[in-house]
């Protein structure tokens, strides 16, 4: 096995590190409604043929790897509208709707960056497109958003080398929408590590 990261699994730590431990140190993973619907989804997206519609053409289900980030992954969908150079335009699909966090930039971000190491070209703007409300989201990738995808890549193969799986985070909201809640049980461990705590401060 090599010490390459999944492209995808760079949402997750950036979503909770503790969720991308279990699922990539720990091997374990537990199907939700939104998991699979976003499985089916992607199953249906990158099934596609590739097509040329005037000056763009569109591929689908595209192989990416960086080798200088240790990364690798499919994408969702490829526009490449001639010209010269040709201009790269990556569409991640998505199962829910836009939002605030960086989450899903981040893995469009990691796209950009292995297609420019691919194809020697610089890319300034992808899109998420969300099935939920059915709109695209145009991003800009902008050098914050390049910093924290940089720091997610950084952080991933840090965690898989160390092999230890983080706390759980404080954001309940998150750990609700998590596949991995009843594994992960936050709320028992976060309770027993409070206790322990006690028991380690009034230790004669
Ligand atoms: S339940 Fe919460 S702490 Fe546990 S993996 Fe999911 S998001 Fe992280």
């Amino acid at each position: 096995m090599d010490d390459f990261i999944a492209i995808s699994a760079l949402q997750h730590f950036a979503y909770c590190p503790r969720q991308f431990a279990l699922i990539h140190v720990e091997q374990v993973w537990e199907e939700n409604r939104f998991t699979a619907e976003g499985r089916l989804l992607h199953e249906r997206v990158d099934s596609g043929a590739a097509e040329q519609r005037r000056d763009t053409r569109y591929e689908r289900g595209v192989m990416l790897e960086s080798q200088q980030y240790r990364i690798r992954g499919k994408m969702d969908l490829l526009e490449i509208q001639a010209g010269n150079p040709p201009l790269y335009f990556p569409v991640e699909y998505k199962r829910g709707k836009p939002k605030v966090e960086d989450w899903d930039r981040i893995q469009v971000c990691a796209q950009v960056l292995c297609l420019e190491e691919m194809r020697n070209c610089h890319i300034e703007e992808g899109a998420l497109w969300y099935w939920e409300v059915r709109r695209r989201e145009t991003i800009t990738i902008t050098s914050e958003l390049r910093a924290a995808t940089l720091a997610a890549i950084q952080g991933a193969h840090a965690l898989l080398v160390a092999g230890v799986t983080p706390h759980p985070i404080a954001d309940t909201r998150r750990c609700r929408a998590c596949s991995l809640v009843d594994l992960c049980a936050p709320q028992a461990f976060l309770k027993d590590h409070s206790r322990r705590y006690v028991e380690e401060l009034f230790k004669p």
